[in-house]
């Protein structure tokens, strides 16, 4: 691509690196961006700014949040014995949604994934294993998609698990093998929240 302005090129390049846009998306959505009234483009820029700068993970459930403990960790309303465990802030999104589980998370960050290089210890799973080694939980539900990786990392936390003879159960599947958690619908979703089997059943 030739570029008539150096500064074009420059946002086009830095556009391109998001995931699946290539340089012909990405110089079609830099033009918008010029023709669009000049403060949208700096409000869209300071928001990314900001959001960079600014976002924390949770203390407690390593969830996205704009404060130290989340909204939900924080919740008197949330039974704190019962905990959730999912990949990302979406699979949050997702059950929250559904409005059927009022217990709190463990965001995971993601999936054991040999190829990927991602380890146990990639991980937020030694803090899940602390939570449950002070004895304040009381069940773990493992809602985390059923790929070969999810399904890696579910056995290797409930290894992690076992000694602490606490109940721990997986999300009934209405779910087909390979969906992501993000796309279920949410009766689905929360059914399968709400009919979870224990997690030895699932073996
Ligand atoms: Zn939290």
């Amino acid at each position: 691509m030739n570029f008539s302005s150096k500064l074009l090129e420059k946002a086009v390049n830095e556009v391109s690196q998001l995931p699946g846009i290539g340089k012909r998306t990405a110089l079609r959505l830099v033009l918008h961006l010029l023709k669009q009234p000049t403060i949208n483009t700096h409000h869209l820029a300071n928001s990314l700014t900001t959001l960079v700068d600014e976002i924390k993970l949770c203390k407690q459930c390593h969830n996205i949040s704009d404060v130290e403990i989340c909204e939900i960790c924080s919740a008197v309303s949330r039974n704190s014995e019962i905990i959730c465990v999912v990949e990302d802030v979406r699979d949050v999104m997702a059950i929250e949604n559904t409005a059927q589980y009022k217990g709190l998370y463990h965001v995971l960050g993601g999936k054991i994934s040999p190829i990927e290089g991602i380890g146990p210890h990639n991980l937020t799973i030694e803090s899940l294993v602390e939570k449950v080694q002070k004895g304040l939980v009381k069940e773990v539900i493992f809602a985390l998609s059923s790929t070969i990786e999810g399904d890696t990392t579910n056995f290797y936390i409930f290894k992690q698990l076992e000694k602490y003879q606490i109940k721990t159960s997986t999300i009934a599947r209405g779910i087909a093998v390979g969906d992501e958690l993000e796309y279920a619908d949410e009766v689905t979703l929360g059914r399968s929240i709400l009919n979870r089997i224990p997690f030895e059943n699932s073996l």
